[in-house]
């Protein structure tokens, strides 16, 4: 405890000798705190808006993804309520693009990866050993041949 010759203040910043009054240090701690307080309540609202905003680009690039290659199938049934976007992952080792995934029904998943410009499409179908097998989609003649080979097993491709 310092003592002071003058009425403690805990209002007063500094002395006029340039000793800190009493109070100053628990007044500079409050600044501090609050100061804190006020950024990460920023920061922890900028990465959700920015969240917010990856997983809405990562759907609305998986529909423009099959406007423009699947039109003929995959556009005809799946809207954008259809997708759940995910944003970027950047944590420790693990590190992913935003994503959107849509299930269709019957195991299978749609995943899109915003990779390259355009993005990548792949259908995961469950195999019967419990694994999924990922089938790229480039367009709708593809998806055609793809949905053939959905019952065979992974064997051999894995
Ligand atoms: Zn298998």
């Amino acid at each position: 405890m310092t003592t002071s010759t003058t009425t403690p203040d805990h209002n007063a910043d500094l002395d006029h000798d340039g000793r800190t009054g009493d109070g100053a240090l628990q007044r500079l701690t409050g600044l501090a705190n609050s100061y804190r307080e006020r950024l990460e309540a920023e920061c922890a609202k900028a990465e959700a808006e920015a969240e917010r905003r990856e997983r809405k680009q990562s759907v609305d690039a998986a529909c423009r993804f099959i406007a423009q290659h699947l039109p003929a199938t995959l556009a005809q049934i799946l809207d954008t309520d259809a997708w759940v976007g995910y944003p970027a992952l950047r944590e420790g080792y693990a590190e992913a693009e935003p994503t959107a995934v849509a299930h269709l029904g019957s195991g299978l998943w749609l995943i899109f990866e915003r990779t390259k410009p355009a993005g990548a499409l792949t259908l995961l179908a469950p195999c019967t050993c419990g694994r999924y097998v990922p089938n790229w989609l480039g367009d709708d003649y593809g998806l055609a041949g793809t949905l053939d080979t959905l019952t065979l097993s992974c064997t051999g491709r894995l």
